[in-house]
């Protein structure tokens, strides 16, 4: 009886074959031949499997076909992205899943790429637009995209410096200058993140290291931040075992920045109830409004009590290249850590955020680790990325950050940014000529808070009225928040593409809704 090839691995009773000698064959086979026989039938089999699998590498032919394919597709998105609707229902749910139900037939990247424009493409919210005014607007430098398509090619293992020294050196030149940008000092350290809520999850876990706040610490534990302080700061918290932190939302003064002098006597309160004060949360740049908390005089708090001195600006973090922004910021280079998303300020796709730890030890101490299949590294002098992240493996992150600054420079960075404080200042001064408008505070970056209120009372009502008809418009997105019990709607400038032809439309939607309603 011939052994079918479920068998190659195993002698005749099922035992499994550990010496593929002649002798070793005789012992497991009835004879040499037997066992040859079966490597035979191994050898067919793994030649029919290559061929079945052979489409996964595709010829040079066929990888020009399908890249001037997806380049075309691309363009033509782009080229549409000016005339098409910023927010689109996301269409039927059934018929969705079952166009991406995966099958185990082939089908062309024309029909993949159909797929794309007929159900992904423009539905829900489209964050390149330049008339995305909603939440923290994301960007989509072409050149990032350019850059993911290299680094997947390419793929380097970029989470060891030996493994991949180009890529590891080219993430720590960005670090290094971004570092310089905030004002950090040489021994800064830092990591490129998958996004804000991943690095302020860094951040806080090096801060936790640093002062050995273990769990029977954690309840006598105190953190200091507003009730601006985005939700992903408490989630980090959660998520790092501090869930059972004290947690103190310091007073707000009428601009909604964090009051120095209520934080300063809350420590002391803290202090005097026998309870260690940790850990400052600052902002500088709340989602709710753009505000930029105090950081000079909580630095001046933060020293006088050796407390770690936070700041999340992952919003307003990007605003330091420019010569409004840096002043708008004075402080920063005074904390012991911070967050920024290049995806928001620095106009990049999703998936990118940083964490930068002024004293770069800290967080080299609260990630380094090994294990033993890395021995072959083990007199590694290249520094690596993950010795700073939770991640070993990841994408080389770098290159859509580097290659879009590498290629323009700076300046045209720098000009963006200018341009988008200003156009907010702008909105301020023309959405105040609205009658029945009451703005919020003036803006200290990007974004304006405004409500209208109607006559007859009712103005939560109202607002949501106005941005519920402004959204399904579909010429601007703006979205709404909850400010000291209002129902208040933002506009948050911060897309690249975003001119002032795109400020004065947001405002024109406005009102002709607010018109249209009140009617
Ligand atoms: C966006 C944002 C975050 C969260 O960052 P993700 O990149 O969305 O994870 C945290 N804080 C502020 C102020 C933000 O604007």
């Amino acid at each position: 009886m011939r052994p079918t090839n479920t068998q190659v691995r195993k002698g005749c009773q099922g035992e499994i074959i550990d010496d593929w000698t002649p002798a070793g064959y005789e012992k497991h086979f009835r004879s040499y031949d037997e066992g040859l026989m079966k490597t035979h039938d191994l050898r067919n089999k793994v030649e029919g499997l290559r061929e079945a699998a052979a489409r996964l590498e595709p010829d040079a032919a066929h990888r020009e076909q399908s890249l001037g394919k997806v380049a075309a597709h691309a363009e033509e998105f782009l080229r549409s992205l000016p005339h098409q609707p910023v927010y689109a229902a996301p269409g039927d749910r059934d018929e969705v899943m079952q166009a991406f139900q995966v099958r185990e037939v082939p089908a062309g990247i024309e029909e993949a790429l159909d797929l794309l424009g007929a159900y992904v493409d423009g539905k829900g919210q489209t964050l390149g637009s330049s008339r995305f005014f909603a939440y923290i607007p994301s960007g989509g430098l072409y050149e990032s995209a350019l850059a993911d398509y290299l680094a997947a090619v390419t793929n380097p293992f970029a989470g060891v410096g030996q493994a991949a020294p180009g890529a590891v050196r080219m993430e720590e030149s960005l670090l290094h200058w971004l570092a310089g940008v905030v004002g950090y000092p040489e021994t800064a350290e830092g990591d490129l993140t998958s996004g804000g809520s991943m690095a302020a999850l860094s951040a806080v876990v090096a801060a936790r290291e640093a002062a050995a706040i273990n769990s029977s610490r954690v309840v006598r534990s105190v953190v200091y931040l507003t009730t601006h302080t985005h939700h992903t700061f408490r989630k980090a918290l959660h998520i790092a075992g501090l869930g059972d932190c004290v947690v103190r939302e310091v007073a707000v003064d009428s601009r909604h920045r964090m009051d120095p002098v209520a934080l300063q006597q809350q420590i002391q309160n803290d202090l005097d109830d026998d309870l260690s004060p940790w850990f400052i949360a600052a902002t500088a740049g709340t989602t709710n409004a753009g505000a930029v908390d105090p950081l000079d005089e909580i630095a001046d708090v933060a020293q006088e009590f050796k407390l770690w001195f936070h700041v999340d600006a992952a919003y307003g973090g990007s605003f330091a290249l420019c010569e409004t922004g840096k002043q708008r910021l004075a402080g920063l280079e005074r904390t012991d850590s911070l967050i920024l998303d290049p995806h928001k300020g620095f106009f990049l796709p999703c998936g990118i955020g940083v964490v930068l730890v002024r004293d770069g030890r800290k967080l080299y101490d609260a990630y380094h680790a090994r294990g033993a299949y890395m021995q072959d590294m083990s007199h590694d002098t290249e520094r690596s990325p993950c010795d700073f992240s939770a991640e070993l493996t990841r994408p080389f992150r770098a290159l859509r950050f580097w290659l879009p600054f590498k290629i323009h420079g700076s300046r045209p960075f720098a000009a963006a940014l200018e341009e988008k404080l200003l156009l907010a200042r702008y909105f301020y001064e023309q959405v105040s000529l609205i009658p029945e408008i009451e703005v919020g505070s003036p803006p200290d970056l990007s974004i304006v808070t405004f409500r209208y209120l109607p006559r007859d009372g009712g103005a939560d009502t109202f607002n949501r009225r106005l941005a519920d008809a402004i959204r399904d418009d579909g010429r601007v997105f703006l979205t709404s928040t909850t400010m000291s019990g209002h129902y208040t709607i933002r506009m948050a400038i911060l897309n690249f593409r975003t001119h002032i032809e795109d400020v004065d439309m947001a405002l024109a939607v406005i009102r002709e809704k607010i018109a249209e309603l009140a009617a």
